[in-house]
């Protein structure tokens, strides 16, 4: 928000794009369009991500974000617009030593070449510490009224945004959900274990518990996904491919839903029933009874109650 109001108070004319994956969205950016009035536009990268994800030229953060990559896939992106709707140049609100690994000069410098748009993206928080832009010397911005911010306070920022009158914006810790320990080790599961990229299947991350119901080297990829809550199992319910996913739930017992996706035969069939029995009320070694529904068929399945923590080394 402040690097495009910095431009837009030297008059120049500005244009948001914010991009879009399962792992981030354009929330904030539409809010911020909103409060300011400056147009933004949408772009679903989902696909292009994924490929990169899989093996990022600068490799992976603390967790799977991509961070480096992340941001030329974005300039790129952005560049593709900036030529389809004849922009003169990108800028973005990246600031010198802010994050101790994706916004080092040499991080800046890495974007600039791997994203195809050299020579067009100006930091105008950080211009000052920065070379000067072709676009600053052909008198396009002038740099005189750009900012020399390094480094990872944000006191300027804050002081600027008071001046600008922005009172509400996002908290600045934390990244996208890649940057999330726990989601960045089911992510991992989903795309070198069971070596799927499916969207749904990336969505289904983000909610319940899973498990592996198969060992990592067989060539059988079988997880169950067990709601925690009842929006968890409303989530993932929502996410359900009823031809290929198998749904459980106890006959007569409140608890949660669960949804065993993959490659599954009887006996994963049953072991996931078995486990489902476990997070429910019934007492371990009772009989429990468990609905499964493919296909819009169903069928029951009779199985004794085992102990929940028997299933933790499935865990993902
Ligand atoms: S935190 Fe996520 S969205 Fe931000 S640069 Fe890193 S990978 Fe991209």
């Amino acid at each position: 928000m402040l690097s495009a109001l910095v431009l837009k108070k030297q008059g120049i004319e500005v244009t948001w794009v914010s991009f879009e994956t399962p792992f981030f969205s354009s929330e904030s950016a539409r809010k911020a369009s909103a409060r300011t009035g400056i147009e933004l536009i949408t772009r679903d990268i989902t696909q292009d991500y994924m490929e990169m994800l899989l093996a990022p030229r600068a490799g992976y953060g603390k967790n799977m974000n991509p961070c480096m990559d992340c941001h030329a896939l974005m300039f790129a992106k952005a560049g593709d617009l900036m030529k389809e709707r004849g922009f003169h140049f990108l800028f973005s609100g990246e600031v010198v030593g802010q994050r101790p690994k994706s916004q080092t000069k040499n991080a800046l410098r890495y974007v600039e070449k791997n994203s195809g748009m050299d020579g067009y993206i100006l930091r105008p928080l950080s211009a000052l510490c920065l070379p000067e832009t072709p676009m600053e010397k052909q008198g396009l911005v002038n740099r005189e009224t750009l900012l020399g911010i390094n480094g990872r306070s944000r006191k300027i920022q804050m002081d600027m945004a008071r001046e600008f009158k922005i009172r509400d914006y996002p908290s600045p810790a934390g990244g996208c959900l890649l940057t999330d320990p726990g989601f960045s080790k089911r992510l991992r599961d989903l795309l070198f274990v069971q070596e799927t990229r499916e969207v749904r299947q990336i969505h289904l991350l983000k909610h319940g518990r899973h498990f592996r119901l198969n060992s990592p080297e067989s060539t059988d990829k079988c997880k169950l996904i067990m709601g925690r809550n009842k929006a968890d199992n409303k989530n993932i319910l929502s996410l359900v491919d009823p031809e290929k996913d198998l749904r459980l739930r106890h006959t007569s017992l409140p608890g949660p839903d669960a949804v065993l996706t993959g490659k599954f035969g009887r006996e994963q069939v049953q072991t996931a029933a078995a486990m489902l029995a476990s997070y429910t009320k019934a007492k371990p070694g009772t009989p429990s009874e468990v609905r499964i529904i493919q296909n819009e068929k169903e069928s029951l399945i009779q199985v004794t109650t085992p102990v929940s923590s028997e299933f933790q080394d499935l865990m993902i």
